[in-house]
């Protein structure tokens, strides 16, 4: 696992917890696959998203990028 970093999101915000105003989060990044979509040959449909854990209160926090 990834140590716990800040975040700058894209959009040039510094990402801070909703529920604690954290700071530090753990990085995931997990696969949106909708089951038979693969299948249908729908791959476009397959998106990447970016999840920060906040360590703190352990909030996730779900970006689509
Ligand atoms: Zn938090």
């Amino acid at each position: 696992m990834d140590e716990p970093t800040t975040v700058t999101l894209p959009s040039g915000h510094q990402l801070t917890c909703d529920t604690c105003d954290g700071a530090l989060f753990e990085q995931h990044r997990w696969k949106l696959q909708t089951t038979g979509m693969t299948f249908m040959n729908l791959d476009w449909a397959n998106r990447d998203a970016a999840c920060f854990v906040c360590v703190a209160c352990r909030r996730i926090h779900w970006f689509h990028l």
